[in-house]
């Protein structure tokens, strides 16, 4: 299951130690992750069996003109994991190797409605074409990882709904379609892509050796959550963990598309932002906002722009927005009590300022006299994040069953 991630395992640390370097001793294994040589030893020659770590040759002799010692490298032809990532609009694609790299992408934009069935062709076709790539010739293909939107059952491998494809059938099985369409028979996976982004945040981004913390998504329209809870990524009974982008957070406010009033994702929605930007051109008509060519005055970079040039009116609009952003997330802060925030999307640009706010007013919102620990970062990731965390999940999933973590 990916359950628990950030569990520290000697066989874990020495794989993961060699993951990220290039040749390496056992001395150096052994002295960097605070085990014994015969340890380190008994765990590399584990790996070389399974070939995932190989035997390149050897490196000079330490200063005393000891013995030359044996240099050791991670297998990076060993395999590959195929993720995809179906957006809102868009399908983004990868393969990933053995050290967590990109090896290959895809990205088509969608610019029409895609029935459940017209999807799994077209994830199957992007499948086939990495499959049939030059790369792809000496290595192995380990699993295929599915990233949905919406809310998805992983355990059982089907899409229960989405929002943004509501043509799709309830519990749509995703995985045994796949499976029945592609030519190899390997694991497919699939899960929200929320909790994916923050498997890739835990495996590669700001998540990582951080055994609570959250990631935030907010697109266009829609916010959700990725929580990785005492080192578990949360799913929850009914597979909703991490819907908080349907916390009430302004009963005055605009109609969400679940159907209530004022949630978190109607009120930060790209269309929602506009709107108040629209409405501020007659009460704010001196704004740096509206100075600049007739038709940027809407857009969220030059909301930001302005705002980080100190712009009363825009600053003012960024409050109100740290304000949605503090009540959207106060439920969830209380109820995981992550260490970090990780903020994914189309507010990554948003300014060190917004963050800064953000944090103050929750921490102002409950609990205020409880001094706390919790900053709010943005992700280095763009658009590649689910795919990314897809192809993390994979790999560790198969790193798992092959028991080389424990
Ligand atoms: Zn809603």
């Amino acid at each position: 299951m990916v359950k628990k991630l950030l569990l520290q395992s000697n066989r874990r640390a020495v794989l993961d130690f060699i993951r990220n370097h290039e040749d390496v001793t056992i001395s150096e294994i052994a002295r960097s992750i605070c085990i014994s040589i015969p340890t380190a030893k008994k765990i590399l020659e584990e790996f070389i069996i399974k070939n995932i770590v190989r035997e390149v040759g050897k490196g000079h002799s330490t200063s005393e003109g000891g013995k030359k010692p044996l240099l050791y490298r991670m297998n990076d032809e060993y395999g590959y994991v195929i993720a995809l990532h179906v957006g809102p609009d868009f399908i983004y694609a990868i393969a990933l190797d053995v050290r967590m790299r990109i090896i290959d992408s895809y990205h088509e934009q969608l610019t029409e409605s895609h029935t459940d069935h017209q999807i799994v062709t077209k994830l199957v076709h992007i499948a086939s074409h990495f499959l049939a790539s030059a790369w792809a010739e000496e290595r192995i293909l380990l699993n295929v990882v599915i990233a949905l939107p919406g809310i998805a059952d992983s355990s059982r491998g089907t899409s229960i709904y989405s929002p943004h494809y509501p043509q799709w059938q309830e519990d749509f099985p995703f995985v045994v379609e796949f499976t029945n369409r592609f030519n190899r028979r390997i694991p497919v996976y699939i899960d929200c892509v929320n909790r994916l982004q923050a498997v890739g945040e835990a495996v590669l981004g700001k998540g990582q050796h951080i055994d609570n913390f959250i990631i935030v998504d907010a697109m266009e329209e829609g916010v959700g959550a990725g929580i990785i809870s005492d080192g578990i990524v949360t799913h929850g009974f009914n597979h909703l963990a991490g819907e908080i982008g349907h916390n009430i957070v302004d009963p005055n406010g605009p109609r969400c598309i679940c159907g209530g009033i004022g949630c978190f994702e109607a009120m930060v929605s790209v269309k929602h932002i506009q709107h108040m930007m629209k409405q501020g051109r007659t009460t704010h008509p001196d704004s740096k906002l509206y100075k600049q060519k007739s038709d940027s005055g809407t857009h969220l970079g030059n909301l930001f722009s302005c705002a980080k040039e100190g712009d009363p009116f825009a600053i003012m609009l960024m409050d109100t927005l740290a304000e949605w952003f503090a009540r959207g997330l106060n439920s969830i802060v209380l109820a995981i009590d992550p260490k970090l925030i990780i903020i994914q999307g189309i507010f990554v640009d948003a300014g060190v300022r917004f963050l800064k706010t953000v944090e103050k007013k929750l921490s102002e919102l409950s609990l205020a006299r409880v001094k706390r620990d919790l900053t709010i970062v943005y992700s280095d990731f763009s658009i590649e994040r689910g795919a990314l965390g897809a192809g993390c999940f994979g790999m560790i999933r198969f790193f798992e069953d092959e028991g080389i973590y424990e």
